[in-house]
């Protein structure tokens, strides 16, 4: 066996047969014209219409995020820039086909150029002039197989459109070349469910036919695997299913000890499904998120009207809610208007909010009153605190709306280093794990091209959270987890053993880890904790605490 790397997106484990996705259509030549510009003209227009209307009816047929983005494809192939590109060339002399795909490849050259999010959708626009070019030459466009049974899908980067169609009973997991962690095939993929590695560059010599194990949970294509790592990721397989079937008990590990599983929510209107999958509470309320498209603050009534739903579906429940986010890859209208050259280490989260001080009074006071309205048991805190100076302006602003809780996020390594100093102020600690670690590995979280780094069971990270453990320890503080690390099942037991009192996580994610806990008490915890921080690197601590694990008696 091999073993390819990637970025997984999700915990799921699935293998089966490669199928390639077909393979694009060759460029046209850049040749003259014989039937005049008028012609090609009217040809072109046809064929970019048709595409569009055909995204759009792909869009009404998938709904959801899916619907969304292929109408947004649908408005990029109509766009009146796009289509002056072409007549422009068409005029000069050159076909129908050739003026569509020069077009389109310069529009598709800029956003590469600019990169980040734009760059990633750069394959959007490839996609959107391969369909142009293939009803042009009256062929099929390039897309999903259908082979007649169940496989894994290889692509280089799955365009919208055909991930929006994917028959989820054939397609047994998806592994593509390119794409980072924010392209749309992985946007798809966690909301459709679908086990899915992105940017796996090796992937591109796999075979059709082949068998391959694809494991989202470790960014992993196993290639050539043998019968019993077969067995044993299926074994995986099943036990993610009954964990999912498992009744809903409270977060505890084997010998009783109690870790409240909470939920991680952007939106009210998400409380429901993070209760019927057991959520005991809210661990992070990303409030930032009810107003990434506001141009203006919004306003106290509108926040105490979300805030009071929230805090309603979750009577005598813990919920803590972040202040404002904002900043780097959130950025809100209101709060930042400069431009930085490093956003991720700028005026973010707490700084941003101290600059706008009237706009923080504001949340605390939308958030004084629906706390009074309702029975839910508020936690607030602020994002991106570095100093205890900041500990001790947040908490004292926040009593002095007689919001009776208030901690910080540990989300900068000087926080961490600090923990005692800050747990002295703060009531708790919620260590943000995904900026954690950005911060502590210097990677940007949102770069596919340095998303190596970006793994939080880096022994670096490890010790900064078993900093805050220990601090919490002594204070008698609670110290919670609410980054992406607390949704990896066996990275959540090492977080436990490092000091962590509770885990947030995406809902969908409560099943696992909940199944996880409870099969290690907390000295076992604490074992793989070691065995984890001994190592020199992220690969080597997850591997040496999958092994002590495997070699620890089940519960
Ligand atoms: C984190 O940084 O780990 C965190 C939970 O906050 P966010 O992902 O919203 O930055
Ligand atoms: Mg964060």
């Amino acid at each position: 066996m091999s073993e390819l790397r990637g970025v997984g997106i999700g915990l799921g484990i699935a293998q089966g047969p490669v199928i390639r996705m077909t393979e694009a259509l060759p460029a046209p030549e850049k040749t003259s014209s014989t039937i005049g510009a008028d012609a090609e003209r009217a040809r072109a227009r046809e064929a970019i219409s048709a595409v569009a209307a055909e995204l759009t009816e792909r869009g009404d047929l998938a709904g959801g995020a899916a619907q969304e983005v292929l109408e947004a494809q649908a408005m990029i192939a109509e766009d009146p820039t796009l289509q002056d590109e072409v007549d422009t060339r068409i005029d000069a002399g050159t076909t129908a086909e050739w003026a569509v795909h020069d077009a389109f490849a310069g529009f598709r050259a800029t956003l590469e150029a600019v990169g980040g999010y734009l760059g990633e959708r750069a394959a959007d626009l490839e996609d959107i002039a391969q369909r142009v070019l293939a009803h042009l030459r009256g062929v099929a466009a390039p897309g999903v197989p259908d082979p007649g049974h169940p496989f894994v899908l290889v692509a280089r980067d799955l365009a919208p459109a055909d991930t929006a169609l994917l028959k989820l009973d054939q397609v047994l997991a998806l592994v593509t070349t390119d794409g980072g962690p924010t392209s749309h095939t992985a946007i798809l993929a966690r909301e459709k469910g679908i086990v899915a590695i992105v940017g796996a560059a090796e992937a591109a010599g796999l075979r059709d036919g082949e068998t391959v194990i694809v494991d989202a949970s470790s960014g992993v294509v196993v290639t050539d695997p043998s019968a019993e790592e077969l067995e044993r990721a299926a074994q995986r397989a099943a036990d993610r299913l009954s964990a999912v079937a498992a009744p809903l008990t409270p977060g505890a590990l084997a010998d009783g000890t109690a870790i409240p599983l909470l939920a991680n929510l952007g939106k009210p209107a998400d409380a429901a499904d993070a209760v019927a999958r057991g959520a005991e509470g809210v661990g992070l309320f990303r409030t930032e998120f009810l107003f990434l498209s506001s141009a203006q603050a919004p306003t106290v009534e509108q926040q105490r009207e979300s805030y009071r739903e929230l805090l309603a579906a979750f009577p005598g429940k813990k919920v803590v809610v972040r202040m404002l986010d904002a900043g780097a890859d959130k950025p809100l209208a209101f709060l930042n208007d400069a431009h930085e050259e490093n956003p991720a280490l700028g005026l973010r989260g707490l700084r941003a909010l101290r600059a706008s001080e009237d706009i923080l009074r504001e949340q605390l006071t939308a958030l004084a009153e629906a706390d009074a309205a309702t029975e839910a048991d508020l936690w607030v805190m602020a994002p991106m605190v570095a100093t205890v100076e900041e500990t001790k302006y947040f908490t004292a602003l926040a009593r002095e709306y007689g919001l009776k809780t208030p901690g910080v996020m540990v989300e900068v390594p000087a926080a961490a280093l600090l923990a005692d100093r800050v747990l002295a102020h703060a009531d708790f600690a919620s260590i943000g794990t995904n900026d954690l670690t950005q911060y502590t590995m210097a990677a940007d979280r949102m770069l596919g091209s340095v998303a190596d780094f970006q793994d939080p069971w880096h022994p670096a990270v490890l010790r900064l959270v078993r900093e805050v453990g220990a601090a919490g320890a002594r204070l008698g503080k609670p110290v919670g987890i609410c980054g992406e690390a607390a949704a990896d099942p066996l990275l959540a037991v090492v977080l436990v053993g490092l000091g962590a009192t509770s885990l947030s996580m995406a809902p969908a994610a409560l099943a696992d880890v909940r199944q996880m806990l409870l099969g290690r008490t907390l000295d076992e915890a604490k074992q793989l904790a070691e065995a984890a921080l001994a190592a020199d690197d992220a690969a080597s601590a997850r591997t040496a605490a999958a092994q002590l694990a495997a070699s620890l008696p089940q519960h």
